[in-house]
């Protein structure tokens, strides 16, 4: 049965990508990180809320060897200056001389992992990589290395599959998008 349009506080979003599809971006990724880490005990960093699920999903194809830990990221308003600042939160695991993945759901204007490159990178990690489930390249706003891209997406709206509208919506095993 075809999946049908799903409603979220009154705002409408159809089907875009199914759990098949979903599934192959993540053993893509998996894939490509348990040859590129083989015998390096990777330190997975999951950001919160977005990326459980896709870090659940990728947990469970990745063989080698690996730690996950998980992480907020605080945004707040700075002076008009310096616009809004954003800070990790709750990382409590050791980085330096770790081989460290982020683990996002979405890198949209590129802002969010722009600012945790510089402060995990500033800890000294022994390398620092971004998997991001989701990447919307013609909103990038900022030059970044994301090595590993489930998918690619128009700059349009989605949820499902851990991504929230308005905290709803993250339950879903599909992907939505804004109508
Ligand atoms: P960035 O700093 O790259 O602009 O934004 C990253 C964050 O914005 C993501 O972690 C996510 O929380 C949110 N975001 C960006 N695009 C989308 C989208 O299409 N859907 C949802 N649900 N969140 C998004």
């Amino acid at each position: 049965m075809p999946q049908a349009t799903i409603s979220l506080h009154n705002k409408e979003f159809t089907p875009y990508l199914n759990e098949a599809e979903l599934a192959a971006a993540v053993r893509q990724v998996a894939q490509r990180i348990n040859q590129d880490y083989a015998g390096k005990t990777p330190l997975f960093i999951a950001v919160l809320n977005g990326s459980f699920m896709f870090a659940a999903d990728l947990m469970k194809e990745v063989t080698i060897d690996c730690e996950i830990s998980f992480i907020r990221v605080a945004s707040y308003q700075g002076t008009s200056s310096t616009g809004e600042v954003k800070e990790i939160l709750g990382l409590q695991d050791a980085v330096e001389g770790r081989h460290v993945v982020v683990l996002e759901d979405i890198v949209d204007t590129g802002h969010t992992m722009q600012m945790l490159l510089e402060q995990l990178g500033a800890r000294n990690p022994a390398s620092l990589e971004v998997a991001t489930f989701l990447i919307k390249p013609d909103a990038l706003q900022v030059p970044l290395n994301v090595k590993y891209q489930g998918l690619a997406i128009p700059n349009k709206f989605v949820v499902g599959y851990g991504l929230d509208y308005d905290g709803l919506g993250r339950n879903y095993r599909e992907l939505y998008q804004a109508v």
